[in-house]
């Protein structure tokens, strides 16, 4: 079947199947996924290719070019220039190809292949205390394949430079087949090179010609800036730039070679480092600063933050501490510097201040000697683009013109001059910020992208504006590249010749145009392929939840996602579990919300065409842990566990569903039914062969241990002893709310709770009757039962809710339900309101509301402490690190993210694999790491469950039994868990139970073979 580009694809797909070590995928998921960068633009792949070795990406590249078929190479997919989406075969380098294949320490080079992220191979390099020098904001994903793609850096350039300046030797592949590694090239080499012979010889005959052609034009056109970005590299082939070819090809950005490894230059970690923030009154008079203190000083980073992104900052509760630290003035000069000792570092701040003429005291003037917090502040300049592309108002704003850069003396005019122009198109608000000490500005501007008036204005805007920067000497781009959005503008930089230049190097490596077509030279229009685009035409959605923080529209929660890539990291916070251990896109947050974008069916050649019942979307969903870690983790708050929610309830709406979502989604109904006889249904659960079937019925993993219920449960329990049940109104009083976890499987931990709560004075009441949050339903997608269930609890809870009592949850997933599914399921719901308001959990309420005076039971231990990732992403853990703080309890909180098991995810058929690799990346090491005496703490069951049913030797407890252990006196000194009461099986009465079963089955196989031989025999006359 041949494309639109006459590409043969089938065959294509059979060649690259059968050539290629690697995984190949042409279907409608992949392709969407795919789809689009960190940028405004949109191009639907051909297909994707995922290489096992560096070798298969060249063997991909070969069966492409025999097709005629374009190729785009992508790291981790952060371009914001459009330049890593295209129609083509797209070769992703960084689930397999992503090794540091050695490091030579005395020579501070390593050599990489190009799917490895930044921030790994600074971890690699660590033990060398060595580092590759630029570190653009997406250092924790970004590919070193796509930094050299697009010649990436950051703030550290100041000291190291841009990517140009660290890479050494590349081994490259063009289209046409041609690999070598390329370098410098003095006359010696050029003349061996020559003597050769062959693709290579023409390749570097031509450069020279073309270098010798137009040497006066390449010496004057290009700025003499630090941050000049745009364009090809013509300059690194200047003779006395030592006709270095691997330089002149970074910042190609795909469209001349594909890198398949690159020698890097290394530069030592600094031993300390010194933050000094300056106080301006506006951020023009900040950018005025810059060539004073570069004048007297040299510093390591020198950054820009303005009054409009700390306000944004303000809004979003994000990075407070930082702002906190600020001194005052409306925008601030981060100024860095670094050295061999911290007294080092601080006295070049000082000699600053000195030369400033302000001192330390200046209200203005902050000098930071607390590096956690000078990380913190850097972070959260870093944070720039992702806090001001959804302000808290609801307003978009879009890249396009985020990073031109000018000479730093003249910053300050330029902004003055920018922001002049923004106020000629009616671009309010946009915030300036960036690398000031070296001129480069970054903003988001709201552009209006989904209407031709608007999209017309956006291409006049960006021609004005690169009439400006090259007026004033600049660069279109001063850090993310041309791509689409700067291609089509580098003739207003670069002369006419200048710009045939770069044609005509582009016609030497790639003749017949199909390197990533249509970026950088020969580009599409800046406003063709848009993401949106005037015929962008979403499907509206009916929803159950009422994503009231996104106008209540399903699409607009959808294009939350920017692409920034943060769902991509492998370290730290929680988002994404299943990228972390899969590392695959359509398993990371953006991958699946690319999907649902494609979904939408805004476009006529969205590869997804069958709305919710979409297999594809329902296949990225499927590893969804639902963790809601990136509702919390991602910039702009993209809340995958909803989104699946509301997916799931559509696309099996009407049709049967896969058993677990009867077997655990019910888990609530199934518990109160257990109760008639919970030790036999253990003994079911657990009989041997009958507990294998089950599973097998339930759509449960067979190497998953089915929990065990309570001989009774702590309803049961405290009805048995008649506890008094104190008035609503009475203000000691609290209601515990009996989750199901707690109430059926460790009801021990709410009597734990019980007696802590007791010791500080409160009046502990429980509901008499079955009470549930809907969780589980919730999290399978069964929404219409959910609002139910919940609706039924409100009733039971209605005169504690009236009465204003606070309702204490012990299971954190459980608690959260009430401060984020609830209230956006029911919307508008009085009583889940007061819920919402009156839920606490048990920290919460013993931190903030337990009488003066009262101390928690002095623990006085350590503590390996897992968060429940619903804890992390909404209720927040402060309280029960200060609670633990107040009994002594040394704990060390885990930054591990999530434990794996995520409720029902990891017990479902499918999902046993990933769910252990996910727990085996952070927590459970962790675990097994702790010493013998420390507690190992979980509030969440399904933590706790995860880490029992793993080999660690140890159980976790709930931060309620530690304490209520404590109010006895000293918890053991080994193994503290074993104090603690948990359902045991019966295994004699498993073993019984099946025996039985056994033999009442052998009984109704025997008996029913001695019928069937009596009959036969009756047939055959053998009786009378
Ligand atoms: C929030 C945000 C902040 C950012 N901050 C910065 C910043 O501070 N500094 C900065 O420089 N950039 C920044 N960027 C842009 C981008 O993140 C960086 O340029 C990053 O280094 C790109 O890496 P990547 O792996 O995502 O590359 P990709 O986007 O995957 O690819 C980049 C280019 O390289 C090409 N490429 C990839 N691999 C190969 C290969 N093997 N062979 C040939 N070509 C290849 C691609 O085709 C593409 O053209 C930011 C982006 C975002 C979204
Ligand atoms: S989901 Fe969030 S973190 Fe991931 S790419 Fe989208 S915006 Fe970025
Ligand atoms: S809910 Fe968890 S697993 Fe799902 S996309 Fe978000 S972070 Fe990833």
């Amino acid at each position: 079947m041949p494309d639109s580009q006459g590409v043969d694809l089938d065959g294509l797909e059979q060649a690259l199947e059968a050539e290629v070590d690697g995984e190949v995928r042409f279907d409608a998921g992949s392709r969407g996924a795919y789809a689009t960068d960190g940028s405004n633009y949109r191009q639907v792949p051909i297909g994707v290719v995922v290489p096992r070795t560096v070798e298969a990406g060249a063997a991909a590249v070969a069966v492409c070019a025999r097709f005629g078929a374009p190729v785009l190479s992508r790291g981790s997919g952060t371009s914001l220039g459009g330049q890593c989406t295209n129609e083509a075969v797209v070769i992703d380098w960084t689930k397999y190809c992503n090794r540091l294949v050695s490091v030579d320490p005395a020579a501070r080079t390593c050599l990489v292949e190009p799917g490895i992220v930044l921030d790994e191979l600074n971890r690699q390099l660590a033990p060398h205390k060595l580092k590759f020098g630029p570190k653009p904001s997406t250092h924790s994903h970004c590919a070193l394949g796509g930094m050299i793609g697009n010649n990436s850096c950051g703030a550290s350039a100041q000291a190291y430079g841009k990517t140009v300046d660290n890479v050494r030797r590349l081994e490259v592949l063009t289209y046409g087949g041609i690999r070598f590694w390329a370098g410098p090239t003095d006359q010696a080499k050029f003349e061996q090179i020559m003597a050769e012979g062959g693709g290579r010889a023409r390749l570097y005959q031509g450069l020279k010609e073309l270098v010798g052609r137009h040497l006066a034009g390449i010496r004057a056109g290009y700025p003499k800036i630090p941050r000049r970005v745009s364009g090809y590299n013509l300059d690194s082939l200047l003779p006395e730039n030592g006709f270095d070819v691997a330089r002149a090809l970074v910042g190609s950005e795909g469209t001349l070679v594909t890198v398949l490894r690159a020698e890097l230059e290394l530069v030592e970690v600094p031993a300390a480092e010194a933050l000094l923030v300056l106080g301006f009154d506006d951020i023009y008079q900040a950018a005025d600063a810059v060539p004073e203190l570069l004048e007297h000083s040299r510093p390591s980073q020198l950054e820009a933050i303005d009054g409009r992104m700390a306000q944004l900052m303000r809004e979003e509760h994000a990075y407070l501490d930082s702002l906190d630290s600020l001194p005052e003035g409306d925008s601030w000069l981060l100024v860095q510097f670094t050295g061999d000792t911290k007294d080092e570092a601080d006295a070049q701040a000082k000699e600053l201040l000195r030369s400033l003429g302000r001192e330390e005291g200046d209200p203005g003037v902050a000098l930071s000697d607390d590096p956690p917090r000078e990380q913190e502040m850097l972070k959260a300049r870093e944070a720039g683009l992702g806090v001001t592309a959804r302000p808290p108002d609801g307003s978009e704003t879009w890249e396009g013109w985020e990073d031109s850069a000018v000479a730093p003396e003249k910053l300050g005019d330029y902004l003055r001059d920018l922001e002049r122009l923004f106020d000629r198109y009616g671009y309010q608000q946009a915030s300036l910020y960036g690398h000031f000490g070296q001129g480069c500005v970054h903003t988001r501007i709201p552009f209006e992208l989904r209407e031709g008036k608007g999209i017309e204005q956006f291409r006049g805007f960006l021609f004005d504006a690169a009439d400006l920067v090259a007026s004033y000497g600049g660069s279109l781009s001063g850090e993310h590249g041309d791509g689409q959005a700067r291609g089509e503008l580098l003739p207003r930089m670069f002369t006419p010749a200048l710009t045939a230049a770069m044609e005509q190097m582009k016609a030497l490596f790639d003749p017949d145009n199909r390197m990533n077509p249509g970026k950088v030279v020969h580009p599409h229009r800046v406003d063709n392929n848009l993401r949106l685009g005037p015929n962008w035409r979403p499907e509206p959605k009916q929803t159950h939840f009422a994503f009231a923080d996104d106008g209540g529209d399903f699409g607009q929660a959808v294009l939350r996602c920017v692409g920034i890539g943060n769902c991509r990291t492998h370290q730290g916070g929680v988002m994404c579990p299943s990228y972390r251990a899969t590392l695959e896109e359509k398993h990371s947050t953006r991958g699946r919300a690319r999907l649902l974008f494609e979904m939408l069916g805004g476009h006529q050649d969205s590869p997804v065409t069958d709305g919710w019942r979409s297999t594809e979307v329902r296949d990225a969903l499927d590893l969804c842990l639902a963790c809601k870690g990136c509702k919390s983790d991602c910039p702009v708050g993209v809340d995958m566990a909803t989104y699946k929610a509301e997916f799931l309830a559509h696309h099996y709406q009407g049709r049967l569903r896969p058993a677990a979502h009867y077997a655990m989604g019910w888990l609530p109904l199934w518990s109160q039914l257990a109760r008639l006889a919970p030790a036999l249904t253990n003994a079911a659960l657990h009989a041997p062969g009958l507990a294998r079937l089950g599973k097998r019925l339930a759509g449960i993993d067979p190497r998953r241990d089915a929990p065990l219920f309570a001989d009774e449960s702590f309803q049961e329990t405290w009805r048995r002893l008649e506890r008094p049940q104190p008035a609503p109104s009475d203000p000691r009083t609290v209601l515990l709310w009996p989750d199901t976890f707690t109430n059926h499987f460790h009801p021990h931990i709410a009597d734990a709770a019980v007696r802590v709560l007791e010791d500080a004075g409160f009046r502990v009441a429980v509901p008499d009757g079955p009470v549930c949050c809907g969780l589980t339903w919730i999290s399978t997608g069964q929404l219409a039962t959910a609002r139910r269930v919940l609706t039924r609890a409100t009733a039971v809870l209605r005169p504690w809710l009236e009465a204003g009592t606070p309702i204490i949850g012990l299971e954190p997933s459980c608690t959260a339900v009430f401060r984020t599914d609830a209230p956006d399921l029911l919307a508008g719901d009085q009583d889940i309101v007061r819920l919402e308001a009156q839920m606490r959990t048990f920290a919460e309420q013993l931190v903030n509301h337990a009488p003066d005076g009262w101390q928690p039971p002095h623990v006085s231990r350590a503590a390996t402490v897992q968060t429940h990732c619903h804890q992390h992403a909404v209720l927040g853990a402060d309280p029960d690190r200060e609670l633990m703080r107040r009994a002594g309890l040394k704990a060390e909180v885990l930054d591990e993210g999530c434990c794996g098991l995520a409720g029902n995810f990891g017990f479902e058929q499918g999902h046993y694999d990933l769910s252990q690799a996910i727990a085996e990346q952070g927590v459970l090491p962790a675990v097994r790491d702790t010493a013998p005496s420390a507690f190992v703490l979980a509030d969440g069951f399904s933590c706790r469950t995860q880490i029992g049913q793993a080999d660690t030797g140890r159980g976790a407890l709930h931060l309620a039994e530690a304490l209520a252990l404590a109010l006895d006196g000293p918890p053991p000194s080994d193994h503290p868990e074993k104090a603690a009461a948990r359902p045991q099986l019966r295994a004699a009465a498993s073993r019984l139970l099946t025996a039985s079963l056994l033999g009442a089955v052998a009984g109704l196989v025997g008996g029913g073979f001695l019928v069937a031989r009596h009959r036969h025999q009756i047939r055959k006359g053998w009786t009378r």
